[in-house]
């Protein structure tokens, strides 16, 4: 199978020539249609599959096909939550290269760096926003992130998220989105506690386990 096969968008498979992927990797084949086609996803795989590009890419190329509400009036459309600064940071680097060619934008907010930076870029505006549950909460707290126009949100990493003591800020983020929105939601271990979440949190999820 190639990323033609997937129908993604030429703006897409530009990026993908750039950053020389030749083929999908068994997560992307099975969860990009899924998510292309407006299902709530499980995902059980681990970092290093490529489970990256198999949220990312289909977001890419489902916002940029809505109507552009023009620079100066950008909404937060999709929101990813990760455990660590570092993933963040990684998906973000990620969603830069495969969005390159699109006039879609991303900002990362985590803990650890100026508030102040991380400001500008939500005033600036960004189409799809990653990060940190901690940072999240202080900055929603304050007003300061606007998430009532989310249609797409996933979760990477719940298990790690859990283990970390987030489930409580995970919870408090989820109930300010809209009711009716698409989720994307990936672990790589299945305890009892995450067959709760994803009974609560996906409606009628496709489940792709690589
Ligand atoms: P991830 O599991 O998302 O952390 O991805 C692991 C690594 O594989 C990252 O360095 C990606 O840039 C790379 N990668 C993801 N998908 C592909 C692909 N289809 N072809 C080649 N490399 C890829």
């Amino acid at each position: 199978m190639t990323f033609n096969d997937l129908k993604l968008k030429p703006e897409i498979l530009k990026a993908l020539s750039k950053e020389n992927y030749t083929a999908p990797t068994p997560i992307q084949e099975q969860a990009i249609p899924v998510v292309l086609a407006g299902r709530d996803l499980f995902g059980c795989a681990q970092t290093g599959t490529g489970k990256t590009a198999a949220f990312s890419l289909p977001i890419l190329q489902l916002l940029s096909e809505q109507s552009s509400h023009g620079s100066r009036n950008r909404r937060i459309r999709s929101l990813i939550l990760t455990p660590t600064r570092e993933l963040a940071l990684q998906i973000s680097d990620n969603i830069q290269a495969y969005g390159h060619f699109t006039d879609l934008r991303c900002a990362a907010i985590v803990g650890g760096v100026s508030q102040k930076v991380q400001e500008k870029s939500l005033e600036h505006g960004t189409d799809i926003l990653i990060a940190t549950p901690g940072r999240l909460i202080d900055l929603l707290n304050q007003k300061l992130v606007d998430l009532r126009h989310v249609q797409i949100l996933v979760l990477d990493e719940a298990d790690r998220m859990l283990d970390m003591g987030f489930i409580h800020d995970v919870k408090k983020i989820i109930a300010t989105l809209p009711a009716k929105k698409q989720t994307l939601f990936f672990s790589a271990t299945m305890p009892p506690e995450i067959s709760k979440l994803v009974k609560t949190l996906l409606v009628d999820p496709v489940k792709v386990e690589v």
